[in-house]
């Protein structure tokens, strides 16, 4: 098949699948005014793709020439190759879609990486993860993942809860009902993958991971309100569309054998997770890092506009956004430089950088985001609508209220709206919590890195350093210990595990 084009996939929504918005049924998202934005959109990067196929193809070990969504990195030099690709879309959007058509594939990768782990086993899974690879590659498909759980009281047992589980076991598959959070980007993917996130008392009915179409009979996607609707001028980021965070129900699905990868495991559900999620994990980054370069741009131009850029809470502001900016670069290119080869030959950002970026980038998130109330104070409310400009009556006073030596008022406006809309309104306040918890909150991942962090070579160095052993000795075990590459993955998951089974009776 040759390289998928914007049309076929707008073509390929409209299969009838089964979308509501605000309780309406939903019978094309293609044209739906809320939902067809971030569709048109999307179709623009597969023919992005096309246009520059020198930059974003390669070839498939049947010569057959497939976008970088599928590429499967062996060395450093196609790590970077790939992360120019997620950063080029992510320009394209200003790093707004933290679902952008080249994240979920990671996932399969990392999937496709421990094939014969995740499959625990059976022939038959690990042929699926292996099929699923190259069918998915072949139709450039568009995809959603949906892992995390609706958030129940755990004072509510399990089997009264929603979280999906096989009912029955049939000849052509497993039969699925439940229903699934948060689910981005589904009503606008071609399939989704769904996995079990580990939680007390599951049994072996809860834990699967498979991948089928949205519009697989008894399957409703249930959209979430859509924010920054309006016009291009008004809402600058809501040109491009609000990914939406879906709910899946299943009402008793047929999962057909084929598009299963693994089942049945509670121990296994507990140690994954981090396994295959380190490449999505690190193209996140490379994601966050693109939208740090728009709000330091932005950090910059609104001052100059407002002649505030010497203010003292204007360089702050401005200082402390470089310094995020240039902290997440320098993660992505210490995880790339200590990255190391897999035993399946995929060359690996290093983890413990990966994770201790994201940790830091979450973690910051919030107060860098926060500068933009001192950077622009009343600027960022007191913004004339584009209909207010053109109104002959009050027009022209406020075009000459806004204008500044530096920018029309217009322009003015662009800018702190689109300011306004990436950081303060509900379309804002929804990317806040985006990049808080989209793939685990900030303090999840310190868990997982200390779970995975060896800290005996440190204590002996400081032993050492008290005067209780040998020195040398104790450099050397650090020194063996800085330059390992991989991480103990069945310690995180165990340590994830634990934490959860503590939760319930915590709280
Ligand atoms: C805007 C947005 C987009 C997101 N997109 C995606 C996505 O595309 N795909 C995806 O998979 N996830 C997505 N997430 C989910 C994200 O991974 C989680 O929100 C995050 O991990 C933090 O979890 P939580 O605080 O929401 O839920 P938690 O409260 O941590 O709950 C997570 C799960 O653990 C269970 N649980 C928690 N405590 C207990 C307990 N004591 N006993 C029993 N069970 C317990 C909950 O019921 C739930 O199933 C998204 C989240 C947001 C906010």
């Amino acid at each position: 098949m040759a390289l998928r084009s914007g049309a076929e996939y707008l073509k390929a929504l409209r299969d009838g699948r089964e979308v509501y918005l605000d309780g309406r049924k939903i019978s094309d998202v293609t044209t739906e005014p809320a939902l067809a934005r971030v569709a048109h959109t999307f179709a623009r990067m597969y023919d992005m793709v096309i246009e520059n196929q020198a930059d974003w193809t390669f070839r498939d070990e049947q010569g057959q020439v497939r976008s970088l969504n599928w590429f499967e990195p062996r060395t450093r030099e196609d790590i970077v190759r790939r992360r120019s690709f997620t950063e080029t879309i992510a320009r394209r959007t200003g790093g707004l879609f933290g679902r952008q058509q080249d994240y979920v594939p990671l996932f399969h990768l990392g999937m496709l990486d421990i094939k014969r782990e995740f499959s625990r086993g059976d022939a038959r899974f690990e042929r699926n993860i292996e099929n699923y690879w190259r069918r998915a590659r072949e139709h450039d498909l568009m995809l959603a993942h949906s892992f995390i759980d609706a958030q129940a009281h755990p004072a509510v047992p399990l089997e009264k809860t929603v979280v999906p589980r096989i009912v029955a076991r049939k000849s052509e598959g497993i039969v699925v009902r439940g229903a699934k959070t948060v689910a981005t980007f589904a009503c606008h993917a071609d399939e989704i993958l769904v996995g079990a996130f580990p939680r007390p008392a599951m049994t072996e009915d809860y834990v699967m991971y498979f991948s089928i179409p949205v519009a697989t009979p008894g399957l409703r996607v249930v959209a979430r309100t859509v924010h920054g609707q309006g016009s291009a001028f008004d809402h600058p980021a809501g040109q491009f569309g609000d990914e939406n965070d879906c709910i899946l129900i299943f009402d008793d699905v047929l999962v057909p054998w084929e598009r299963v990868f693994s089942l049945g495991e509670p121990s296994f559900c507990a140690t994954v997770f981090p396994r295959i999620s380190e490449w999505a994990h690190w193209s996140i980054l490379a994601r966050l890092a693109v939208k740090a370069e728009v709000l330091t741009g932005l950090y910059s131009l609104i001052p100059e506009m407002l002649g505030r850029a010497q203010q003292p809470q204007s360089q702050e502001a401005l200082g402390e956004m470089i310094r995020y900016l240039t902290s997440i670069r320098a993660f992505i290119h210490a995880a790339e430089d200590q990255g190391h080869v897999t035993p399946e030959g995929h060359f690996m950002p290093n983890p413990i950088y990966i994770t201790t970026g994201r940790a830091y980038s979450v973690e910051n998130y919030r107060r860098i985001i926060g500068y933009l109330h001192d950077v622009a104070s009343q600027a960022l409310i007191i913004i004339p609508s584009e209909a207010a400009f053109d109104n002959p009556d009050i027009g022209a006073a406020l075009e000459k209220m806004f204008e500044s030596p530096s920018a029309s008022a217009r322009e003015r406006a662009r800018v702190v709206r689109l300011a306004w809309d990436m950081v303060c309104d509900s379309y804002g306040g929804r990317q806040t919590l985006f990049e808080l918890f989209n793939a685990l909150p900030w303090t999840a991942q310190r868990a997982q890195l200390m779970a995975s962090f060896d800290v005996k070579p440190y204590q002996q160095l400081a032993a050492a350093t008290a005067g209780l052993g040998s020195i040398p000795e104790a450099a050397a075990a650090v020194a063996e210990a800085a330059g390992r590459k991989g991480r103990d993955y069945q310690a995180v998951g165990e340590a994830y595990a634990a934490k959860s089974a503590g939760k319930i009776v915590a709280r």
